[in-house]
């Protein structure tokens, strides 16, 4: 040892030694999960800010530590809402930065996807904890890279990476993997992009290990659900406060008043009546039979593994550890508010929704073969041009190398719909004539039931094809901003939104852009097919007017394409297919149409209301004859004065474009002549 008192600044120097000694010290053996209770800051603006605690989710302590567990590889959170999968990737990620530097790959279904998670959960998770913030390079600083594709510290880097772009995968691996959201990312021609991802990084050999996580879609085409199936299959036990027979918690244990149903499967028999009081909801032990209340079940879920219940596996563990969890887990959630979810979603036709997200498990198809001579034998005479349950309407236009197909779809509660309208235009979009058409066609009002006229509220216009029609549908739209008429572009893909986020579109040198909104085609094709397959006029019915025009060959194109499972490499891929010379267009007019009612989200149930309690003209009576100078035609009833709030639930986000706002508040007399 060196002696201090040798020089001539002896403290100096003693500090000195002891800083450079301190440095040597290896970091104190934490595990994950005590290493993010001593050093991670959940941001302000999250459920519970602060230090992070794993008390208030104790399930995340077990599969965060397998990190450092080296006999496991593989971890796979097929976790439901709320239960903070994102936060455990998080705390891995930041172990791997500060206790156990290594670099690292974050993989997001789409660009969007891997920029929304730098900006909502990663930069703020680095600002508020110091232990991670110290060690990322500086924004433009000359110790590293810090932007939107790459943070580097020392010992490593965070690669972002998205399933869409097998370019920012391509010569890129590391020995840390996190997939988020496995379940929306579009398999390549190369195979699946975990797969790829995870060839890549054989060359790191055991010091691999990946998380994937997702809440999964449907049965049979599910990455995640065949991930866990392929792992051990861990499920959280916890204790019977009454009988302590420990258990893993289920769905089909949950009561309440009103409940009808015994599982899932059944579902639809609680539509049966309205008396649903969510607010008695409890959970029932499968052993004794007693109900706990919310307190109880918290404190279950909270004492699990101090009582030795906790995780447990159904299979031996081979190095793949797999936990399934779902909302019901969540200590910051309510049963009752969980019933209320669900009740709402079965209303509204989504029960898919709330199996995937709350329930964590996949939903089994029973509608998606709609069939077209079903669908004709139940055409009926409608007793207006819009029967009086439909109270919105939206159209739908696809557009073909020689003319425009649309369709006028009214809306009704629980997305009840009637297709009031379907028209050809013939012409060349590229000539310009048949634009005018459609200006005409969507100008036009349409008689309710009550003697209202009805306009219709908002349009979607297929931007497909090849690159001129494209052009052109772009530069109409340039020419119609405020009108509600939003172009479209579909998106393949499995677990995408119905409507996802504004993309802004240059149409030619120094033109205005144009807002377009991307369509998860693959999704609202299943859910209008599910739709066309129900048989019980309410939620989601469609009803088909029998004077239609070609009845037959209307209802054969809205029903063309059937969903296959084929298998790619083993897994299965599920697509939509249809017969070769088949024709589809009214299929595509619906998903339009759909689309355009997702935009706008109005509140349906209260445009009933209003249209019953103030019908315009009662009965027959003939509307008044038209004069000259007359005043302008009233508003149209159906609009709502106000953007109706998004519950804040699982629905899909849309991300209003600035259009969509202005159309919002520019509204003055529906579509401009
Ligand atoms: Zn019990």
């Amino acid at each position: 040892m060196l002696d201090a008192e040798a020089f001539a600044n002896p403290q100096g120097v003693e500090r000195t030694i002891r800083t450079a000694l301190a440095m040597l010290r290896p970091p104190p053996d934490l595990a994950p999960s005590e290493w993010a209770e001593a050093n991670v800051r959940i941001p302000a603006g999250n459920a519970i800010p602060g230090p992070y605690r794993v008390a208030n989710a104790p399930f995340q302590r077990e599969p965060m530590d397998m990190m450092i567990n080296p006999d496991c590889y593989r971890v796979t959170l097929m976790w439901g809402a709320q239960t903070g999968k994102t936060t455990c990737a998080l705390c891995v990620q930041g172990y791997a930065i500060a206790m156990r530097p290594r670099s690292q790959m974050m993989m997001q279904p789409a660009q969007g996807d891997a920029q929304t998670w730098l900006e909502t959960k990663f930069n703020p998770l680095v600002d508020s904890s110091p232990a991670i913030r110290k060690r990322i390079a500086k924004p433009r600083g000359r110790d590293g890279v810090n932007n939107q594709r790459m943070k580097s510290y020392p010992g490593g880097f965070l690669m972002m990476a998205w399933a869409g772009s097998p370019k920012t995968m391509r010569g890129r691996s590391a020995p840390l993997i996190v997939c988020d959201e496995v379940d929306g990312y579009l398999r390549t021609k190369e195979g699946h992009p975990v797969g790829l991802l995870w060839q890549r990084a054989a060359t790191f050999g055991d010091e691999r290990f990946m998380v994937e996580i997702s809440t999964p879609t449907i049965k049979g085409a599910s990455y995640v659900e065949s991930s866990y199936d392929d792992g051990d299959q861990r499920r959280f036990h916890v204790a019977c406060p009454h009988c302590n027979e420990h258990q893993a918690l289920k769905w089909e244990q949950v009561t309440w008043v009103g409940r009808i149903s015994s599982c899932v499967g059944d579902a639809l028999e609680d539509l049966k009546h309205d008396e649903h009081k969510p607010e008695t909801a409890a959970y029932v032990c499968v052993a004794c039979g007693s109900a706990w209340n919310d307190g109880q079940r918290i404190a279950a879920i909270r004492n699990a593994e101090s009582i030795g219940a906790g995780w447990k596996s159904r299979k031996p563990f081979r190095g793949h550890a797999s936990y399934h969890l779902w909302e019901a887990y969540s200590t910051m959630r309510k049963l009752g508010d969980i019933v209320r979810d669900y009740i709402a979603k079965l209303r509204t036709d989504d029960l898919q929704t709330f199996v995937n997200v709350s329930l964590s498990e996949t939903f089994e198809e029973q509608g998606d073969k709609a069939d077209s001579s079903e669908l004709e034998k139940r055409a009926e005479e409608f007793p207006a041009t819009v029967p009086m349950g439909g109270v919105y309407l939206t159209a739908g236009v696809d557009m073909q190398t020689d003319r425009l197909e649309v369709e006028v779809v009214a809306w009704g509660v629980g997305e009840e719909s009637w297709s009031v309208d379907y028209r050809v235009l013939w012409g060349d979009p590229l000539a310009g004539e048949v634009w005018e058409e459609l200006d005409a066609l969507l100008a036009e009002t349409y008689l309710h039931e009550s003697g209202s006229p009805l306009r219709i509220a908002a349009a979607c216009l297929d931007t497909g094809g090849t690159s001129g029609y494209t052009q052109c549908a772009y530069e109409y739209l340039r020419g119609r901003t405020g009108r509600r008429l939003f172009g479209v572009k579909g998106i393949g893909g499995w677990g995408r939104p119905i409507v996802e986020k504004v993309m802004r579109k240059q149409s030619g040198k120094n033109a205005r852009k144009v807002d377009l909104f991307g369509v998860g085609v693959d999704e609202a094709k299943l859910i209008v097919m599910r739709r066309l397959a129900n048989m019980t006029p309410g939620p989601g019915y469609c009803h088909v007017p029998a004077s239609r025009e070609n009845l037959a060959e209307w209802c054969q194109q809205i029903t063309a394409e059937k969903l296959v499972l084929r298998y790619v490499k083993g897994q299965p891929v599920r697509e939509w297919r249809k017969p070769d010379k088949a024709r589809n267009e009214a299929l595509d007019c619906r998903v339009y149409a759909l689309a355009a009612l997702k935009i706008m989200q109005p509140p349906l149930k209260r445009l009933l209301e209003k249209i019953l309690t103030h019908p315009r003209v009662s009965g027959t009576r003939p509307p008044p004859a038209p004069r000259l100078n007359a005043p302008e035609p009233p508003p149209p009833t159906e609009m709502p004065a106000e953007a109706k709030k998004t519950p804040a639930d699982q629905t899909p986000r849309i991300h209003r474009s600035p259009a969509a706002r202005r159309a919002r508040s520019n509204w003055v007399n529906g579509w401009k002549r």
